[in-house]
């Protein structure tokens, strides 16, 4: 039986939890993950790895046609074939991609392949812009928040579970730092989409907000939530 394919958006500012509940989310109903910010990390990697300055828009937008991006289904992030996925967490990637992410040139370029991979297929794509730019029709459109102590104690814990040595301060640092650029830059800044659903989740584990999101999908599409 032939179904129109569903999109989901999850925006919000960083580290709010979206690509933990996006993946699991996308695992219950069987849709496709896309983690637009690895993107938008692989290209900072790049440009990083060649000497270049993130703060210099003209250098960076000089490698868009012989930069290659991958995300792989097992989670993995290939750049230019090389596996970056550890690499693209560390604070030196973080603290640069968001001057990256403001270049038109470089999201016009990303934009394109993240349209390309949710044409006829059921996805979860999470990132700023998803549900005002890159997916404007999306079927769901989801802003997750969370407040940026909550957020940023997360986003510390997870960076401890992977190895990645930071210190607290400078995770809420870079958290409003990004916030901060992502929402000022001129270009698709990080804002909800008119018709978005706000989903505070700072009092919320991660069992129930995914069970929030579930029952948003179902109520927008009729979908069915398989037992889980
Ligand atoms: O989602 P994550 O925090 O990994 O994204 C890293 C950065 O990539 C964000 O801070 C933002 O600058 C950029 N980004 C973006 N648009 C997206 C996804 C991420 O500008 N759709």
């Amino acid at each position: 039986m032939d179904k129109h394919p569903i999109a989901v958006a999850i925006d919000g500012p960083a580290a709010a939890g979206k690509s933990t509940i996006a993946k699991r989310v996308a695992s219950i109903l069987g849709f496709t993950y896309i983690d637009t910010g690895a993107m938008y990390r692989a290209f900072t990697y790049a440009v990083i790895k060649r000497g270049l300055d993130p703060q210099d828009e003209k250098a960076s937008c000089s490698i868009i046609p012989e930069v290659t991006i991958d995300l792989l289904d097992d989670g993995r992030v290939l750049c230019c074939g090389e596996d970056v996925t550890k690499q693209i967490r560390e604070p030196l990637v973080s603290g640069n991609v968001s001057y990256i992410a403001s270049y038109k040139d470089i999201r016009l370029a990303l934009v394109d392949i993240q349209r390309a991979m949710s044409k006829s297929k059921s996805v979860i794509m999470d990132g700023r812009d998803i549900g005002t730019y890159v997916l404007p029709d999306a079927d769901v459109k989801i802003f997750q928040i969370a407040s940026v102590e909550t957020r940023a104690e997360r986003r510390y814990k997870e960076n401890m579970e992977k190895g990645i040595p930071t210190s607290l301060d400078d995770v809420i640092a870079d958290v409003k730092k990004r916030d901060y650029i992502d929402s000022h830059r001129a270009f698709a800044p990080l804002r909800p989409a008119a018709d978005s659903v706000e989903l505070d989740t700072s009092k919320l584990d991660i069992d129930q907000v995914v069970e929030e999101v579930l029952k948003i999908i179902s109520a927008k599409t009729g979908l069915e939530v398989p037992c889980h």
